[in-house]
């Protein structure tokens, strides 16, 4: 046991009044000792990830071993964890743009997405899907969000620039006819 693990009861009096006078002193120079412990760890940065490398490397085996057991462990709670997330979030997405694919009408949930009317913003494009949903469910705006099946959406947004082929077919450049079969 180290002295600061002990109660003061077991301190000798020497150690108790050291103790009083340290604790006093970290009171009374709070906001210097939080600078300059700040500093020091700033300082001491690139020296702190070199350590933790070469510790890494030096165990590695180990390391990823540990880890393999540990993601082994809780893969199951992770995927319930996130599958109960996405469940959420896809609820609220349908309670807000509807249950429905907003061209064909098929209720399906499999085949249902939600369209981004204007197009993914920038600091959308590198996100994960979860991020994405959980924007539209934040923005709440129908303008801007729509639910459509896969076919609705592959077909319009990617084949039909912008129109579900349901609608007709749209025509822009001269190779727009090749293998559409309509
Ligand atoms: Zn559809
Ligand atoms: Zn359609």
């Amino acid at each position: 046991m180290t002295e600061q693990e002990m109660s003061p009861e077991d301190l000798t009096t020497e150690q108790r009044k050291k103790r009083a006078y340290d604790e006093k002193y970290r009171a009374e120079h709070q906001e210097e000792l939080r600078a300059y412990f700040r500093q020091y760890r700033f300082d001491h940065l690139e020296e702190k990830k070199a350590k933790a490398k070469a510790y890494y490397l030096a165990n590695k085996q180990r390391l990823q071993a540990k880890q393999r057991k540990y993601n082994r462990a809780h893969t199951k709670d992770w995927k319930k964890w996130q599958n109960a997330r996405m469940k959420a979030v896809w609820d609220e997405i349908f309670r807000i743009y509807g249950d429905s694919c907003s061209c064909c009408g098929t209720k399906t949930r499999y085949f249902l997405t939600i369209h981004h009317i204007h197009g993914r913003e920038e600091e959308e494009k590198n996100t994960d899907r979860y991020s994405v949903w959980k924007r539209a469910v934040e923005v709440r705006d129908p303008k801007a969000y729509r639910i459509l099946c896969f076919n609705c959406h592959l077909g319009g947004v990617h084949h039909n620039h912008g129109v579900c082929p349901h609608r007709g077919r749209k025509r822009v450049n001269e190779w727009d006819d090749y293998g559409d079969g309509s």
